[in-house]
């Protein structure tokens, strides 16, 4: 179903983030009939483009990137007569004028912050001055959303003088993912699992997200913020919270906004001794991180393991171990909940009685498993062994991963039919910031210096004793 006509503004249109996912995004979408006829998309950035020389550009590197059954010069037309250009320097006067006549006024008007941080405040005050912060207008912020909580509330602030809290959509391009909203579908939709869902019958939960690559390129920007900023304070603490919250009385934008916010106004304060940091060394070929970050002296840390605690009826007693790091040994996100065995083995101490396991996969091939304990075929007696139950989308659906929309496809339209449900509230950010502070805080005064680990491993040692001290194991990055 196509979405209601739009006039998009995307500032920083020529930036990695425009190029690579956003304006890929708006023309898969295109591409799937969901673009109204007269939708468009305006580039604003520092370069001198033209409409016609900025078409020629995306038509450039969408040529170049578009894998080929994606590829249809129809199609690319109708998308490329859809692009305009305006320069702009966000913090300059000149332009401002000719894009605020280019907007109309009776169609949805949204702004995608695709630039800096730093320039947030200045884009907000710059569309306020130039009378483009209509009422129901909408802006889309990248993260990071801050770097403590001083400087999210400072954002938060700004915003807030321009813009309405139903107005300002956060992205966390996790929540986008097909896999996350079908981890709401399976709690709130089966009647299977809900019963389960706590500590009496949950063991624990290990989120882990880990990743192949370093940070070369980009280490000026990734040293000052680690793992704990880049990852755990966003994309894990939203899975975790959609993992925790309590069944929301609607699956409407509040309802599920309030009860992520319980979550994490309910986690503990995490003790130094359940949490390890780890930078990554020289190996493999590659770097380590404090070249990567060319920062010999660098305490910033690659790779984080902690053990998390909600204080609720739901969850007293069953921890959260989270895991994030570079550098590892695959590209794999996923969630995976532990139940805790039997009271009683009618089979006696066996090899294949296993806790039954549900393992939400993120990435690669996303898609759900659970593990649970049958009897092995055949006339050996009553030998058990551990069967996933396979929900993998591709085969129980029919789609392959190309149909399943990338996480920007569906916030961009979820941003045009005004539906904030995936998108971070202004105090979830921050209370998320004031979980995490102190835990920086407590690093930096004791200038706690992180361990190392090898290129390719899962981590350093003591990441995987802070799951071993517990009688437990992390799950296999593969
Ligand atoms: P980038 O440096 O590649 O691009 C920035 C864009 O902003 C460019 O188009 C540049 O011309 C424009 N710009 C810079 N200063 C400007 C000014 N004064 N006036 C007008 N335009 C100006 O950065 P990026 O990687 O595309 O990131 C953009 C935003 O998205 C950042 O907030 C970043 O943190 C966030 N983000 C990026 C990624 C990613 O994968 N690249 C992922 C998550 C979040």
């Amino acid at each position: 179903i196509p979405v209601d006509t739009f006039d998009l503004v995307i500032f920083g249109a020529t930036g990695d983030l425009a190029t690579r996912k956003i304006l890929p995004a708006l023309y898969r979408r295109d591409l799937a009939g969901q673009l109204a006829e007269g939708a468009r998309i305006i580039g604003a950035a520092r370069t001198e483009f033209t409409d016609d020389t900025w078409r020629a550009e995306v038509r450039s590197v969408l040529d170049e990137t578009l894998p080929a059954d994606l590829r249809d010069t129809v199609a690319l037309d109708r998308f490329l007569g859809r692009l305009g250009y305006v320069p702009i320097d966000v913090r300059g006067e000149a332009g401002w004028p000719e894009l605020a006549a280019r907007m109309r006024a009776d169609v949805v008007q949204a702004y995608y912050f695709s630039v800096g941080p730093s320039l947030f405040g200045d884009l907000a005050q710059r569309l306020h001055v130039h009378g483009m912060n209509t009422a129901e207008c909408r802006i889309v912020v990248e993260k990071p959303f801050g770097h403590d909580l001083e400087t999210a509330r400072a954002l938060n602030a700004t915003l807030a003088a321009h813009f309405d809290e139903h107005q300002i959509y956060r992205i966390d391009h996790y929540l986008g993912k097909e896999t996350v909203q079908n981890l709401m579908a399976i709690r709130f939709g089966n009647m299977l699992f809900e019963p389960l869902w706590n500590a009496q019958y949950v063991d624990h939960i290990q989120i882990t997200v880990a990743e192949t690559v370093g940070v070369a390129g980009r280490g000026g920007y990734y040293d000052k913020s680690g793992a704990m900023r880049d990852m755990v304070q966003n994309h894990m603490m939203q899975l975790l919270c959609l993992i925790a919250m309590e069944p929301p009385y609607a699956f409407e934008p509040d309802a599920v906004r309030d009860e992520k916010l319980k979550v994490i106004r309910a986690l503990d304060p995490v003790q130094p001794a359940d949490i390890v940091r780890g930078q990554y060394a020289a190996g493999n070929g590659h770097a380590s991180y404090l070249d990567d970050a060319e920062n010999p002296a660098s305490r910033t840390e690659s790779f984080i393991a902690l053990k998390a605690h909600v204080s609720s009826w739901r969850w007293k007693g069953t921890p959260f171990y989270l895991r994030t790091g570079k550098r590892m040994r695959a590209r794999t996100s996923e969630i995976a909940i532990t139940f805790k065995d039997p009271p009683h083995s009618i089979f006696g101490a066996q090899e294949g009685q296993k806790s039954n396991v549900l393992a939400i996969r993120l990435q690669p091939n996303e898609g759900i498993k659970l593990k649970v304990t049958i009897k092995e075929p055949g006339p050996g007696g009553m030998r058990l062994v551990e069967v996933p139950l396979d929900m993998s989308f591709a085969e129980a659906l029919g789609t392959s991963d190309r149909d399943i929309a990338d996480a920007y496809e569906r916030l961009i339209m979820d941003v045009i039919r005004g539906n904030q449900t995936l998108f971070m509230r202004g105090d979830e950010v921050e209370a998320a910031w004031a979980w995490t502070d102190p835990i920086i805080a407590a690093w930096e005064s004791r200038e706690e210096v992180p361990q190392s680990y090898d290129p390719g491993s899962s981590g350093p040692e003591d990441a995987l004793m802070l799951m071993h001290r517990d009688g437990r194991r992390w799950r296999e990055v593969k």
